[in-house]
């Protein structure tokens, strides 16, 4: 199958501001630390872990909103920092991004069709008639109905605007899309309606989508490989009913005995996480989970474990493997 998306290596620093106008004991804080991954055509790929992790910014440095500090970023081979010219233009359509709150992204004085063939006008692809027509029926498709596309973002609820996202990113007929905490703001009960519109407008439209959470049992339905962040560095990797059913990172555990499991064979005893997440200004020495960690082994102190293949698929950065 074909690689639509391939990251190696990737680490993106930013200056602390204390260090940043003097050369001597500039620090950094490494946001994404080595961070590797690759995503099939038509799969999904769920970046997962607590808010200051990396993975938003994961997110953003494959949308080329950021820089990366090191490493590269491939879309369909091509590394992401050579595209120029009217190639970015082209590669700023084909990569769109849907974030955790539509609202703050819709621009509350326009009406919701016009949202939606904004990107069409930005990217020349219908005209006129063409391009209305076309707003509407991408609006259709998420559910929006040819009424109710001449009002404006606050007429609507939270679930329907982040339609309204969807329908807006799926305008330029993009390959890939960048799922950013998509349904972290929305119930329960809309957030399951929101991922299988995604999942059928995926399978619909052969998309290709990197989806963003700091909730595991939201990824679980939707992605077919999950990697697990901590610090700026994925520590745990695998197709996803591995990794629930096999978890063995420490932190992958922790995170899952909080998911509620609907087969008590796979319940997992509770294991609380101690402490705060430590900065990522200072991170800790050898492995940056141990002051964390209820499995902690004195090497774990001293040495930064390796990634370990344990299945086919499925990574883990752990002494313990
Ligand atoms: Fe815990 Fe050691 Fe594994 Fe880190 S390497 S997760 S501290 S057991
Ligand atoms: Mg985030």
């Amino acid at each position: 199958s074909e690689t639509v998306l391939q990251v190696s290596g990737l680490k993106k620093y930013f200056p602390h501001r204390e260090g940043f106008f003097s050369r001597q004991g500039k620090s950094w804080i490494k946001a994404v630390d080595r961070v590797s991954f690759g995503i099939e055509k038509g799969r999904t790929f769920g970046l997962v872990g607590e808010s200051g992790c990396g993975k938003s910014t994961t997110g953003k440095v494959i949308l080329r909103v950021l820089d990366p500090t090191d490493g590269e970023v491939r879309f369909l081979g091509e590394d992401i920092a050579a595209i120029s010219g009217k190639s970015l233009k082209n590669f700023r359509r084909r990569i769109q991004a849907v974030y955790q709150d539509p609202y703050a992204s819709l621009n509350p004085r326009m009406r919701v069709d016009h949202i939606v063939s904004q990107p069409l006008l930005t990217h020349v692809l219908y005209k006129g008639g063409r391009r209305e027509e076309r707003a509407l029926e991408l609006l259709k498709k998420v559910g929006i109905s040819r009424e109710q596309a001449r009002r404006y973002p606050h007429e609507f609820s939270g679930g329907q605007r982040q339609r309204i996202g969807i329908a807006r990113a799926l305008a330029p007929d993009p390959d890939f899309i960048v799922l950013d905490e998509p349904v972290s703001a929305l119930d329960v009960s809309i957030q399951a309606q929101i991922l299988n519109l995604l999942a059928d407008l995926q399978e619909e439209m052969g998309l290709t989508y990197l989806f963003i959470s700091h909730d595991l049992s939201v990824v679980e339905h939707i992605c077919d490989q999950v990697a697990v962040m901590y610090l700026g560095r994925i520590v745990e990797s695998a197709p996803t009913g591995e990794l629930f059913r096999n978890p063995r990172h420490p932190y992958t555990k922790s995170l899952l005995s909080a998911v509620p499991v609907a087969d008590p064979e796979y319940e997992l005893k509770a294991i609380p996480l101690v402490g705060e997440i430590p900065s990522p200004l200072n991170p800790p020495k050898g492995c940056s989970f141990h002051p964390r960690c209820p499995e902690c082994m004195p090497e774990c102190r001293e040495q930064e474990p390796f990634g370990v293949s344990v299945s086919s698929g499925h990574l883990v950065h752990c002494h313990l493997c």
